[in-house]
């Protein structure tokens, strides 16, 4: 399958196969005549829909990863700079929903959580019809002969997915306000 490429400045998407040769192995120069992006990056497809809303939101991304099913599970969203303690206050503050219950903030990123201390044992986290044992066999390289946790392991990355897009949807959108801080410190919010 070929490699997807999503311009961040003309939010359009390549196929690698139409790219010129880049010296970075990471990013590829936007073909787009009005578009002077050198810094396109690749791109899991089913990413592409929650990375277009957060940057058309005004919560601008760097990298993602959608999971693969033969890596451990991981699922992220990294952020541009400083934005991610925005987005932790805004939930603080009641401004944002929280977070889809199985996603946490972890660096700059937005990042699936799997495990943690439930009544002080330390627990794969479950979700939806799925139990521990699967989601802990999620966390290790799949044994392809095994269709049954191919296929749970697709199902639940999807969900994971449909989560945090369902959670993006709600979001407000972060272009049409701006930070102000007054003389006490305090971030108010103002509507442009
Ligand atoms: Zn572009």
């Amino acid at each position: 399958m070929s490699k997807i490429y999503l311009c961040l400045k003309c939010m359009k998407i390549y196929d690698n196969e139409s790219l010129a040769p880049s010296k970075s192995p990471y990013y590829k120069v936007c073909p787009d005549l009005y578009c002077d992006n050198r810094e396109m990056f690749e791109i899991d497809e089913n990413m592409i829909p929650i990375i277009i809303k957060l940057n058309d939101k005004g919560f601008k991304t760097k990298f993602c990863c959608s999971g693969h099913v033969f890596e451990p599970l991981d699922i992220y969203v990294k952020f541009d700079d400083n934005l991610i303690n925005n987005i932790n206050m805004y939930i603080r503050l009641n401004l944002m929903p929280k977070l889809p219950e199985f996603f946490m903030i972890e660096g700059d990123s937005i990042r699936l959580k799997k495990r943690g201390l439930v009544n002080n044992e330390f627990k794969y986290f479950t979700v939806g019809k799925y139990n521990e044992y699967m989601i802990k066999s999620f966390d290790e390289i799949i044994d392809i002969s095994d269709t049954q946790v191919y296929i749970n392991k697709i199902n639940y990355m999807n969900d994971c997915i449909q989560s945090l897009y369902n959670w993006i949807d709600e979001i407000w959108d972060i272009s049409k306000y701006k930070d102000i801080v007054n003389e006490k410190g305090f971030i108010i919010y103002e509507k442009l």
